[in-house]
């Protein structure tokens, strides 16, 4: 395979400007060239030419934090009554629609059973379409703690470890740990700690030892304080980011993960009863929720912490997977981001979150010619 994508206008998903008649030459999948179509070297001149004028060119979308084995429609409680087979074969479903709306990897962080491992496997072995994925196996929680109906629930240090590498046994790239209570699951305050320092400290040592990353869900400020200090590799939602939790974010080079459409889901369409009782349920929160992601914009752009996304889709029943990756970009530039900053936050940015920025996260050459067209990828 040897052709180049002639006359299309190209980001390129390093927060450049955008270049209008482009060219990209692509080699056995790598890109080989890439700039202005009026500079393209002789030797791509060979290659077969596929006109894309009039349209535009992007990496393809990383989603940084998504739920492969949920579908985001029906509460996981209601899921988790599903026998297993069902659960995996709409889960193979939901791996192809990501895939066809424009998201090209993935960093599941929450999966059920290991079911996400092997449709990775599946994936990786041509069986099934879907998305490149990393994982991270059943989340950590402590007893009774946020989502602990699909967690390796896990109390002391010792026993935390124990958990984390029995993730990393399973095949997970990055281990997930819960660090506050958390909305979806009833009954929680979101403010309220969980897993102490000295257990994620366990969790990152073990996690850090064997090359595996390491995140946390954490809304509350005290929760983000004990992960930072932990020396965990990046936080997710970081709902109540405040000064003190930036400095010590930036100080210790963490990434915080936003996941913005969580608490400002897209609510066009009908719901089903579920979905009705869960508005119901969470109204309170959505109401504050545009003003706090414009303030965690603007501190953390201001304090040039290191930002990436994620849609969360599959983990709730309000976070289906459908263009999800569309609203989040959406909403981080309704909230204060310049769109192209946006637009790298969602490929550039999120491939150095999963680990993966040699390969994928921008049109430049010597990565994978991971592409897109308006669906679809090359
Ligand atoms: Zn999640």
């Amino acid at each position: 395979m040897d052709f180049v994508l002639a006359g299309g206008t190209l980001i390129d998903g390093t927060g450049r400007d955008p270049v209008e008649n482009a060219a990209v030459h692509i080699k056995n999948g790598r890109i080989e060239w890439v700039g202005k179509l009026s500079d393209l070297p002789s030797a791509a001149k060979q290659a077969q030419e596929k006109d894309v004028s009039g349209k535009w060119l992007l990496p393809g979308i990383i989603d940084a934090h998504i739920h492969v084995c949920w579908n985001g429609e029906e509460s996981i409680f209601e899921l988790l009554e599903r026998d297993r087979d069902m659960i995996v074969l709409e889960a193979t479903a939901i791996v192809k629609r990501i895939l066809e709306v424009g998201t090209t990897t993935v960093r599941d962080i929450g999966g059920h059973d290991y079911v996400e491992m092997a449709l990775r496997r599946a994936i990786n072995a041509g069986f099934i379409p879907g998305p490149r994925m990393k994982t991270s196996g059943k989340v950590i929680a402590m007893t009774g703690g946020h989502a602990h109906f699909i967690a390796r629930e896990a109390d002391g240090p010792e026993e935390v470890r124990k958990a984390a590498r029995e993730q990393i046994k399973a095949g997970a790239d990055t281990v997930k740990l819960m660090a506050t209570g958390g909305s979806a699951t009833p009954g929680q305050d979101i403010h309220a700690s969980q897993l102490t320092l000295e257990e994620m400290a366990a969790a990152v040592q073990a996690a850090h030892s064997m090359g595996r990353t390491v995140a946390a869900h954490a809304h509350g400020k005290g929760g983000i304080k004990n992960g930072l200090l932990a020396g965990l590799d990046s936080i997710e939602h970081g709902t109540y980011l405040d000064e003190e939790t930036a400095d010590l974010m930036l100080e210790r080079g963490a990434a915080l993960v936003m996941t913005l459409a969580v608490a400002n889901p897209d609510l066009s369409g009908e719901l089903s009863p579920t979905q009705k009782a869960d508005v119901e349920r969470r109204k309170p929160n959505f109401a504050k929720a545009q003003e706090n992601g414009r303030n965690l914009i603007a501190l953390a752009r201001e304090k040039g912490i290191f930002i990436g996304c994620g849609t969360d889709a599959g983990g709730n029943p309000l976070a289906v997977h459908r263009f999800s990756m569309a609203r989040e970009i959406q909403l981080m530039v309704e909230y204060g981001m310049p769109p192209l900053e946006a637009l790298k936050i969602a490929t550039c940015n999120n491939a150095r979150v999963l680990r993966w920025e040699n390969e994928i996260g921008s049109v430049e050459t010597g990565k994978y010619a991971d592409i897109q067209r308006p669906i679809g990828r090359y």
